[in-house]
């Protein structure tokens, strides 16, 4: 098994998104200036590839952030580096790798947000099966109109998604735990590495070291906040159990700290 982790573009935001402070207000990039937690953001994806096949979780952000994200105002909030030295885009991070979206055999979203599941359609080939955690299926179903939050609904309509229930093995070793809180169904990855031990991918369940504590700390976007500090106290149980690194969803610090494809992998 060969675990790689894929650059998928870094945001810069205000951090009080991620992690509230008493008396932080949130800015925008027109005022990032101003004393402010502003800082990057940045996105990965994992590719695992197994004797049966790969695996890709999440897809990172779009190319065409700036338009697509016009209707809901987080352009603004969550400009995109866009350095031509830096870092691209999952498809871009598939090529280093030769390989590209129709070479994936199952795309698992770890929730639906615009900085996971935006290049989702990129993979609605008839062959790569999608994955989405049944709760956060259900719980678009809800929105009206094009958005609600950080859920853009042209990222996922139409698109042919699988239901997956509760914790579940998507292959020996590679499995999902369901940790929702931060929207209806937020899930966290697993992997059980035979030379690099057990890793926990936390996907926006945990943005970042700081929330993850103890004590664990909240943050802006949360939907259900008493269910997201659950999920959280689930994920720390299963590290003492397994002593998992656990890589956070958003964490600028413990990025650069990770083996980035195509210039190293885990296994
Ligand atoms: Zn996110």
């Amino acid at each position: 098994m060969k675990l790689h982790f894929l650059s998928t573009g870094i945001m810069e935001c205000d951090h009080t998104w991620l992690l509230l402070q008493a008396g932080n207000t949130i800015k925008d990039r027109h005022h990032k200036h101003e004393p402010a937690a502003w800082g990057e953001c940045p996105t990965h994806a994992i590719l695992i590839e197994t004797d049966d096949g790969r695996i890709l979780w999440d897809t990172g952000v779009p190319r065409d952030w700036e338009s697509r994200w016009a209707p809901t105002g987080f352009q603004d909030f969550f400009p995109v580096q866009e350095d031509p030295a830096g870092p691209g885009f999952i498809d871009s991070a598939l090529a280093d790798l030769e390989l590209t979206p129709d070479d994936i055999d199952i795309l698992v979203l770890s929730h639906l947000h615009f900085d996971h599941a935006a290049n989702a359609k990129m993979f609605d080939n008839g062959k790569t099966r999608i994955l989405v955690q049944s709760d956060e299926i259900e719980g678009v179903k809800t929105i009206d109109g094009a958005f609600k939050g950080a859920h853009l609904v042209s990222d996922f309509d139409g698109l042919n998604m699988e239901a997956v229930h509760g914790d579940t093995e998507i292959a020996p070793g590679v499995s999902v735990i369901f940790t929702p809180g931060h929207t209806w169904g937020t899930m966290s990855l697993r992997v059980d590495l035979p030379n690099d031990g057990t890793k926990i991918f936390t996907s926006d369940a945990v943005y970042m070291g700081a929330s993850w504590g103890p004590p664990a700390i909240g943050a802006g976007i949360v939907w259900d906040s008493v269910g997201w500090l659950e999920s959280v106290e689930k994920l720390r149980r299963i590290q003492e159990q397994t002593g998992a690194e656990v890589i956070f969803g958003h964490d600028s610090t413990q990025r650069e700290s990770m083996k980035i494809a195509p210039n190293g992998f885990y296994s």
